[in-house]
């Protein structure tokens, strides 16, 4: 690393092989790659497939990503990461927690979770009211034959991330997420404490990823300030629709690459398709990544929802 000449960006594109890649998950990968690559740097590929063991269609979703991204012609730099194979990795970061004394066991069931705490203010995740940390406190035994998940303990105060479309974000993390799990109860480390890790160690310094992210954001800035790890830059894009605004929907298999690639025979039409959606271009035509290298600034992008060319 010290011999080589530090690129002035590093991104990254990091999606979790749930399903076959849809065009919001392109539209993301493109823009991580033109921010980076339009500025000099250099553009990565992470595998989010922590949840591999739940999800046995993962390895085979992981080769038709690859294959998708490489029809568009986006290459990445450098080795393509996969998260399952990196455990002990994020083991010795929460072990530094946990000699912090910064975690706690969790015995809740999901139902309890649901049942008695009240739903994050933005996506969904129950905030939770420290009853296990409350227990321990008061010295009762936890449940027998149930293996906890870990919480790390948040501090009353606020964190703001600044974004480069969404503009700040403020969370008070005690009161609007509380603890939070880093690993839960099945072994698996959390995707909050993975994604900090991960990006850290890749040096990555810009982190283009979907709105639907930013409320997570000040619990991964408050996991790198209490390991030590830089901040990145983040952008958070809009939603991308269709052209009156509906989401795609995952049902009818709108958006998806299976169909898109059934529709068009190379990747120029979607590429343009999807420029023409981010402002890049004043209307859809046939063009190349080069192309849009010059034609990429963020200030171009629509601040509210991505809605791709009708008809499209
Ligand atoms: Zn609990």
């Amino acid at each position: 690393m010290s011999d080589r000449k530090k690129p002035p960006v590093v991104g990254r594109f990091a999606p979790t092989p749930s399903a076959r890649l849809h065009l919001g998950n392109l539209m993301c990968a493109l823009l991580a790659w033109l921010s980076a690559k339009s500025r000099g740097g250099e553009i990565l590929l992470r595998v989010e497939d922590l949840d591999a063991a739940r999800c046995p269609y993962m390895g085979e979703n992981t080769k038709y990503m690859l294959d998708d991204l490489a029809w568009l012609g986006l290459e990445f730099d450098g080795e393509v990461l996969y998260q399952s194979k990196r455990s002990d990795i994020y083991r010795s970061y929460f072990e530094q927690l946990e000699e912090r004394g910064l975690i706690y066991p969790c015995y809740c069931s999901r139902a309890e979770l649901h049942a008695t705490t009240a739903p994050h203010l933005s996506d969904n995740t129950p905030i939770y009211d420290r009853r296990c940390l409350l227990r321990a406190e008061r010295g009762e035994m936890p449940p027998e034959g149930r293996r906890p998940a870990w919480r790390v303990k948040v501090p009353d105060g606020e964190i703001s991330v600044f974004d480069g479309l969404q503009g700040e974000y403020r969370e008070n993390l005690l009161r609007d997420c509380s603890d939070f799990v880093v690993r839960r109860a099945d072994g698996v480390f959390a995707y909050q404490l993975a994604v900090v890790v991960d990006d850290a160690l890749s040096g990555v310094t810009e982190v283009v990823r979907g709105n639907d992210l930013l409320f997570s954001t000040p619990r991964q800035i408050y996991l790198q300030k209490t390991l030590g790890l830089a901040t990145p830059n983040y952008y958070h894009i809009p939603l991308l629709t269709d052209a009156a605004g509906r989401r795609l929907s995952k049902r009818d298999g709108d958006g998806c690459m299976e169909s898109v690639r059934a529709k068009y025979k190379n990747a120029a039409p979607v590429l343009g398709a999807l420029a023409a959606a981010l402002g890049l271009l004043p209307k859809p035509e046939a063009v190349t990544l080069p192309d849009l290298l010059s034609l990429f600034a963020w200030e171009k992008l629509p601040r509210d929802a991505i809605k791709l060319p009708e008809g499209f």
